[in-house]
Parts: structure tokens; C-alpha cells; sequence
């Protein structure tokens, strides 16, 4: 990688710009892969409306303004995605245990750890080794329809490409993968919803609160408490999304105000 780039670096030595580049590549941390913009910006001053030049793209190594991808991915752009990994830690910390404006009272709302996996699409070879030694793939016996066998006697290791993949192309549902990718978001949302009206009719009220007819309001859960959640979608080797998420349950207050739930919301709930 190293003689990818030094030839560029010696170019820029040679013309006096390497200054101004090496700026611009820690200005955008270490971005992989930085979006190349070209163009200017002007600032009109107010008071006198005057025009005047902020920032042009002409006079900068290469004619271009660099700006990080912010990619997520690990093996898109190491930078970003460590960058974002560490803002997504803070938010996280500070929904759990407080911090960046949420109180640390927070971190006595009853909260639960969740993760929400996909059903099997078919078995697929993997890696089983529960904190011992790796056992072997898969112990079923037979074959399938298509005539392939069933099992797999193999302990395959760490970074084997084949983990992840079918142990029949033709059994495994890809279809209903790709179905499940595509609307596992909404199956979360789906989840809270029906989490609320579990709730609530455990505790015998209305989701939503609504006002009688005799002008009285009949107050709904939503009146009460709130499921504040932060969740991480992963993708598997089998490429099945599954979610991991912190739930925490607060009274149903302004946004941007945090209260205990009333006593009898608790996590067993
Ligand atoms: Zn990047
Ligand atoms: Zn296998
Ligand atoms: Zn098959």
C-alpha cells in the first residue's frame, strides 16, 4: 500500500503541495476512501453584503476539497468506522449509565439486554465452539433431496470462507433471507409496538390514551412510561441480519427529560 502512495507523496514534495495534502488527509482522520469535492464556498457578510471567497477547491492539492466517507464498515474504511464505533459506545454509555446531558439516574430505570437472531434459512457450516475446544460442523446424518449430504464432519477454522455458506444451495430459502433483511427493521419496530401492548394489557389499559365523550381523558400507557432503545444491527456469516438491543423503560416525559417509570414498570413486566 505503502508504494501505491509514494509515488503521489513525491509528487506532491516535488511541487510544494505535500504540506497542504498531509492537512487535508488529518483533517479527514485517515479516511480510506474521502468523497473528492471541487467547487467553492462564499460567505455574504450580513452588515455590508460583501461577497467574499471562503473556501476554494482550486487551490487546494489537486483541486479538491476531501471529506471523510464516514462508512461504518470495518473493511470499507478502518478510519470511519473506528471513529463511528466510538461515538456509538458514548451514546450508548450514556443511555445505560448516563453522561453528554442523560442523568446517571438513568441507570436505575429497569433496562433489559436483548438480541433478536433469524430463523434458520437452512443449515449453513460454522464454527461451534462454546468458550472450549471448536466441535465439528453440523452431526446431522442423510442427505438432502437434492442428494448432498445433511452433515458436515469438518471443524472448520476461524476464517474459513466456507463458513456462513449453505450445506445445500438449492434447500437453503435465499429468498426468504433476503425477505428477512429487507424488513428485519420493521419486525423490530413491530417488536416495541407489541411490547407496549403487552404492557399494557397486562395492566389493563389502552395503548393510547383518548378523551371520553364526557370530556375525561382515559389515560393509555403511552401517558406513563416510555421504551427509549438503542439497537445494532449485525450481520451473521450466514448474511442473516440479527439485532442487538438495550431497551431502558422511562416515565413517558418531554423529550430530552428523563424520569424513573412508575414502580410497578419493572423488566420482569
Ligand atoms: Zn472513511
Ligand atoms: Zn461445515
Ligand atoms: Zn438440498
Amino acid at each position: 500500500m505503502l508504494a501505491d502512495v509514494l509515488p503521489d507523496c513525491a509528487d506532491h514534495l516535488a511541487d510544494g503541495t505535500f504540506a497542504a495534502l498531509w492537512a487535508q488527509v488529518q483533517r479527514v482522520g485517515g479516511c480510506s476512501h474521502p468523497i473528492r469535492l471541487a467547487g467553492f464556498v462564499d460567505q455574504v457578510d450580513r452588515a455590508t453584503g460583501e461577497i467574499r471567497r471562503h473556501v476554494d477547491s482550486a487551490g487546494l492539492p489537486d483541486g479538491t476539497i476531501l471529506v471523510p466517507c464516514g462508512n461504518r464498515r470495518a473493511s470499507v474504511c478502518p478510519s470511519c468506522s473506528y471513529l463511528y464505533a466510538g461515538d456509538a459506545w458514548q451514546i450508548v454509555h450514556a443511555g445505560v449509565a448516563g453522561g453528554q446531558d442523560v442523568p446517571d439516574t438513568v441507570a436505575r430505570h429497569p433496562g433489559l439486554f436483548v438480541t433478536v437472531t433469524a430463523p434458520s434459512f437452512w443449515a449453513v457450516h460454522s464454527r461451534r465452539a462454546n468458550h472450549g475446544p471448536a466441535q465439528r460442523c453440523n452431526d446431522r446424518h442423510g442427505r438432502c433431496p437434492h442428494g448432498r449430504p445433511r452433515g458436515c464432519r469438518l471443524v472448520h477454522p476461524d476464517h474459513d470462507p466456507h463458513l456462513g455458506a449453505p450445506l445445500c444451495v438449492d434447500c437453503h430459502d435465499t429468498a426468504a433471507l433476503v425477505v428477512w433483511n429487507r424488513h428485519a427493521p420493521r419486525l423490530w419496530k413491530r417488536t416495541i409496538d407489541l411490547t407496549y401492548r403487552q404492557i399494557a394489557a397486562h395492566i389493563g389499559l389502552p395503548v393510547l390514551g383518548y378523551d371520553r365523550a364526557d370530556g375525561t381523558h382515559r389515560i393509555g400507557l403511552r401517558d406513563l412510561i416510555r421504551i427509549s432503545y438503542i439497537k445494532v444491527a449485525e450481520a451473521q456469516a450466514r448474511g442473516a441480519i440479527h439485532f442487538h438491543g438495550v431497551l431502558r423503560l422511562d416515565a413517558a416525559t418531554e423529550p430530552g427529560t428523563w424520569q424513573p417509570p412508575p414502580v410497578w414498570a419493572t423488566a420482569d413486566l
